[in-house]
C-alpha cells in the first residue's frame, strides 16, 4: 500500500513513520510513505502558500493552487488510472474508527492533505477530498500528527505488516469491545498476583474469564460502545 502525504512539514511525519513496524514494512516493501511538500508546488516567488481569508478574520489560509499541483503530481507517479481516495484531515471530519482503518488498508494508494493555520481555501477541497476524517474532537495546529496516526493505524491492518508476535486479532475494537487485561511475568509484583486463571493451562477458563474482563472493561470504560455490543445483541 502506498501513502502520499501532502503537508508543509515532510520532514516531521517522515521521522515520525521511519521506525519500528512502520518502518520495517516499508523496508519490506509492504508499505510505502511518501511525503510531497506542498511549498515545492507554488508559483509564488516568495515561496508563499498561505494567504489572508476574504471577509476578515485571523489567521491565514492554505491556497489552492500549490495544493491541487502537488495533488496532480501524484496521480502522474500513481500506477493506477483510477481516482484514489484523498483524505483531507480536519476536526470537521468524520470521526476515525479502527473500521475506517481496516476500509482505507483495502486501498492500492491513499493521499492524505495535512491543512495548517487556519485551514485550507474551500475550492480544493471540493476538487480533490472524498473524505473529511477528524482524529477527536479538540483542535490541533496542523493535519501532520492526525496523518501519522491514520497511516499507523491503516498500516497495521495491511495484511503482512503485523508478524505473529504481534498480531492484531485481539486487541480493543476488533469485535467492538475493549481488550481483557494482559499480564507478564513475574508472576507476583508489588504484591499484586497474576489472575490464577492464566496460570491454569485451562483454554476455555482461560477464554470466557477474558470475554467477561473484555465485557466489565468495556462497560466501565466505555459505555457507548457497550450498549452498542449489547444492541446487536452479539451478547445473550
Ligand atoms: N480552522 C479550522 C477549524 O476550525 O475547523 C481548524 C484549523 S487547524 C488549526 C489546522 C489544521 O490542523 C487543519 O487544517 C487540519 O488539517 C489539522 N487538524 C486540527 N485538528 C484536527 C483534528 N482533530 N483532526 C484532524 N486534523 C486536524
Amino acid at each position: 500500500m502506498q501513502f502520499h502525504i501532502l503537508t508543509l512539514f515532510p520532514e516531521m511525519v517522515l521521522t515520525g513513520l521511519n521506525t519500528s513496524i512502520i518502518g520495517r514494512a516499508c523496508e519490506a516493501g509492504l508499505l510505502s510513505v511518501e511525503a510531497i511538500n506542498i511549498r515545492d508546488f507554488t508559483l509564488d516567488k516568495h515561496k508563499k502558500v498561505d494567504d489572508y481569508p476574504y471577509g476578515g478574520g485571523a489567521g491565514m489560509l492554505m491556497q489552492a493552487q500549490p495544493i491541487y499541483d502537488a495533488y496532480l503530481s501524484v496521480l502522474e507517479k500513481m500506477r493506477t488510472k483510477q481516482r484514489p481516495r484523498v483524505v483531507y484531515l480536519t476536526p470537521q471530519g468524520q470521526v476515525f474508527t479502527q473500521k475506517l482503518a481496516e476500509e482505507l488498508a483495502g486501498e492500492q494508494d491513499l493521499i492524505l492533505l495535512c491543512g495548517h493555520y487556519e485551514g485550507i481555501d474551500e475550492r480544493v477541497l471540493e476538487e480533490i477530498v472524498t473524505d473529511y476524517v477528524s482524529i477527536g474532537d479538540y483542535v490541533l495546529t496542523g493535519g501532520e500528527l492526525p496523518a501519522m496516526v491514520m497511516v499507523d493505524a491503516v498500516s497495521r491492518m495491511v495484511p503482512g505488516v503485523l508478524t505473529n508476535r504481534e498480531s492484531g486479532e485481539t486487541e480493543s475494537f476488533e469485535n467492538g469491545l475493549l481488550e481483557y487485561p494482559q499480564y507478564t511475568r513475574p508472576e507476583e509484583w508489588k504484591g499484586k498476583k497474576v489472575p490464577s486463571v492464566l496460570l491454569s493451562g485451562h483454554h476455555k477458563n482461560i477464554e470466557s474469564w477474558r470475554k467477561e474482563e473484555s465485557l466489565r472493561r468495556t462497560r466501565e470504560r466505555r459505555p457507548d460502545l457497550y450498549r452498542t455490543y449489547m444492541e446487536r445483541g452479539e451478547e445473550k
